[in-house]
């Protein structure tokens, strides 16, 4: 799922403006700062979105697009992201972009006794927060699945898992928004913001001025910086996720696929970290999705490796290997690229969505490790209602940043 190549297929959307004072300014134009900006534009609200590069340069355009519920233990996490979904549908009623949205269900599967005991208690959890999963059999798996390897005995199964190309959705957010008079402004790197007193008034890009009531640090795994401009340190660190890009084939997977490790590391960032298995080193385990192109994307790696967005030759070949391990017909592919993304990584999973404790006028919004494409629509709408004063549809202090406060 190339940036470069869905925008070929995107009107250009980016202004040449005048303006230099808005009701709102959304610095980053990923996946999380464009639902930001279409939530806010609907409100009416006069909007610029600003980004050093261009629209899902950053994570939001190299990574996986499933909106997933089953790999989210009981919480918010899952009430969002499902209402992810319907906003997501939604939104494609707004826009004349196809947002490749496909209902497609997810399969975790587990190759040993251990690991089905592991998904049967979470899929207990998870049903007991009202989620639609099940546990399957072989003879289902492979019904459903066909080309998933003999050694896997059971997995469980959620239908409700959607996948989307997240590149689609982060430009038709933008779009819609400037259907609403939101302006987007490419290569626009800001460079310092602009306080007066204990008011945010605005931001600098170099020397070019641009005042806002409200401004919004919406830069994902690079928010840290932002904020660091005026002193406030956030905890969000760049967790990098490798992904390999098979040729375009028909359609042969139809599911979302995943391995019961996949689970694991997600949620225990601890876990593999001292260990001598290169595989587990690098949070190795298995994702698979096929995108309408018909190309499949394998995943992934899970590694705290700084800023650097490279993939490196160790990563490929454990993945292609993990790969073969749970669909040995996946041989025969050849991988025509790889990429990688920085998850915005916090250290308790949620993201930070809301205000700076004695800083008026500026709002966070980052912080969504790997399930920003899911919750995106949520935490666009959640912004919305704390700029137009609405009560919100999700508690605010479990998101807040002072929750990191050492007592
Ligand atoms: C391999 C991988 C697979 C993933 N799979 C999934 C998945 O299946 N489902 C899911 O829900 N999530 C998934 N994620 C996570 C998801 O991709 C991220 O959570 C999400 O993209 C973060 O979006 P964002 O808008 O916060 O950040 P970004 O997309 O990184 O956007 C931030 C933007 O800010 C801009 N910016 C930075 N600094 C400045 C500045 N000073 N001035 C102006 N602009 C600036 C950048 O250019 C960038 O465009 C995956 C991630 C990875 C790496």
């Amino acid at each position: 799922m190339t940036h470069e190549s869905t925008q070929a297929k995107v009107i250009q959307i980016w202004e040449v403006i005048e303006l230099k004072s808005f009701d709102a300014v959304v610095i980053g134009a990923g996946i999380i700062g464009a639902a930001i900006a279409y939530f806010l534009s609907r409100e009416g609200l006069k909007v610029l979105v600003l980004d050093r590069s261009t629209p899902a340069s950053g994570t939001s355009g190299a990574c996986d697009g499933v909106i997933s519920l089953h790999s989210k233990t009981p919480g918010l996490k899952i009430d969002m992201a499902r209402e992810g979904i319907h906003l997501y549908n939604q939104l494609s009623l707004h826009t004349d972009l196809d947002l490749e949205m496909d209902k497609k269900g997810s399969i975790c599967l587990a190759e040993t006794e251990e690991e089905v005991v592991f998904l049967k208690k979470r899929m207990e959890s998870q049903k007991g927060y009202g989620l639609d999963v099940r546990l399957l059999d072989p003879e289902e798996i492979r019904s459903m699945e066909p080309l998933v390897s003999d050694q896997v005995i059971g997995a469980s199964w959620c239908p409700e898992d959607t996948q989307i190309n997240p590149i689609m959705a982060t430009f038709a957010f933008l779009e819609s928004a400037r259907d609403k008079g939101c302006v987007l402004r490419k290569n626009a790197p800001v460079t310092s913001l602009l306080v007066h007193g204990t008011t945010l008034q605005g931001v600098m890009i170099g020397e070019e001025k641009i005042s806002a009531e409200w401004t919004i640090n919406a830069c994902g795994a690079e928010a840290a910086y932002v904020s660091e401009m005026i002193g406030i340190a956030i905890p969000i660190q760049p967790r990098r996720g490798q992904l390999l890009v098979t040729e375009p084939v028909d359609p042969v997977i139809s599911s979302i696929l995943l391995e019961a490790r996949y689970m694991a590391f997600k949620n225990n960032p601890a876990l593999g970290r001292s260990s001598e298995d290169p595989a587990l080193k690098a949070g190795i385990s298995l994702s698979v999705e096929q995108t309408r192109s018909g190309s499949i994307l394998i995943g992934g790696t899970r590694e705290f490796a700084g800023y650097n967005r490279k993939t490196s030759y160790d990563a490929f070949h454990l993945m292609a290997e993990r790969a073969i391990h749970f669909l040995p017909s996946l041989r025969e592919l050849r991988i025509i690229r790889s990429f990688a993304g920085l998850r915005p990584y916090t250290p308790d999973g949620m993201p930070i969505i809301g205000p700076v404790e004695g800083i008026d006028g500026f709002l966070l919004a980052a912080g969504h490790e790997g399930d920003g494409i899911a919750l995106a629509p949520s935490t666009g709408k959640m912004v919305s209602q704390m700029v137009c004063g609405k009560s919100a549809d999700f508690p605010l202090e479990l998101f807040s940043l002072s929750r990191f406060k050492s007592s």
